[in-house]
């Protein structure tokens, strides 16, 4: 039996003005405010948003803004805001020191590290609530409510930052869709940068929560990027000619490997993420496991031009 997607799823030149020195940690709005004059002064403002406890991927965002702008931005918060009851808060990992000196030598000039009181202050009852199919699928469904919490944080680190640029990660597809029409649906003044996954030398796309693996859960977790490049190469047969063929054959790559748990496997629209109906090009395809205490998502895109962005290894 044919079992639909949902169901298989059971460079460039800086500029010269820059002031080369010592980067500066910025904990509260105002200091922001006052800071952000100056760097507007000096041209476009690069930003990273983060939860921190940082790996090379998020290292390849605020290395590219640095190329690309006069002054680079980067923000450490652990947002309560998109954590569901339940879930992950309280353990996530954190490192800041570790953190501070990474983006220092990636080239950020200042970092915004404010307190959950600083962010949602007593009295605080304004959310960007994300709506339709794109905050209904896939993570919108499995962590109810996270959309919500990203969406309000990202508007408010615009606010307080001012990015002209704002850099985001693949590995994050449907975040970076939920933004996409954030910045568009609010007018927000900022360009969406998306650079590609970046992967470890198994495939296994860079995540802080990988912290969260024994070796053998680690090893076991490579089984994602295998599951993405097994449905890729099922799209590229298109043996089946439709999707379910697709989200199968990640589903049971997934299935084969006992410490890992498949919540979904699913071919979709990358803008929209309403799910595919046939095979074309642009898609999407996502994947969201268990392995033991970790809950990993990852994707490949099949680009409009009919070309894959599988990620880059680090390294
Ligand atoms: P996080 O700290 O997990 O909220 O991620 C901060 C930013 O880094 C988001 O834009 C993520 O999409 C991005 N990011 C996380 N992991 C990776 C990765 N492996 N490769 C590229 N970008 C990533």
């Amino acid at each position: 039996m044919v079992q639909s997607c949902m169901d298989a799823g059971r460079g460039m030149a800086a500029r010269t003005t820059r002031s080369e020195g010592r980067m500066r940690v910025l904990t509260t709005i105002g200091e922001m405010a006052d800071a952000r004059q100056r760097w507007q002064e000096r041209g476009g403002i690069g930003f990273v948003p983060t939860m921190g406890y940082l790996h090379a991927g998020h290292l390849s965002l605020a290395q590219r803004a640095h190329a690309e702008s006069a002054t680079t931005v980067a923000s450490i918060f652990v947002n309560p805001a998109q954590f569901g009851p339940g879930e992950d808060l309280a353990r996530y990992p954190r490192d800041l020191p570790r953190d501070l000196a990474q983006l220092e030598s990636a080239g950020v000039e200042a970092v915004f590290v404010p307190t959950a009181e600083e962010m949602y202050p007593a009295g605080f009852s304004t959310y960007v609530v994300p709506e339709g199919t794109l905050a209904a699928r896939l993570e919108a469904a499995a962590r109810p409510g996270h959309f919500r919490g990203v969406a309000t944080v990202v508007a408010k680190l615009f606010a307080i930052v001012r990015p002209t640029d704002a850099y985001f990660g693949q590995k994050d597809a449907q975040q970076v869709a939920v933004l996409r029409r954030t910045i568009a649906d609010l007018n927000l003044p900022v360009r969406l940068r998306v650079l590609p996954t970046v992967r470890e030398a198994d495939g296994l796309a860079m995540s802080s929560r990988n912290a969260y693996l024994d070796r053998q859960q680690r090893t076991a977790a490579a089984v994602l990027f295998r599951a993405l490049q097994a449905g890729r190469a099922a799209f590229d047969a298109r043996a089946a000619g439709v999707p379910d063929a697709v989200c199968r054959a990640m589903a049971e790559t997934v299935a084969g490997e006992p410490l890992a748990t498949l919540e979904y496997a699913d071919i979709c629209d990358p803008d929209t993420f309403e799910p595919l109906e046939m095979l074309r090009a642009p898609a999407l395809l996502a994947l969201a496991a268990r392995v033991g205490p970790a809950r990993l998502i990852d994707n490949v895109l099949l680009r409009a031009d009919g070309t894959w962005d599988l990620g880059t290894t680090a390294g």
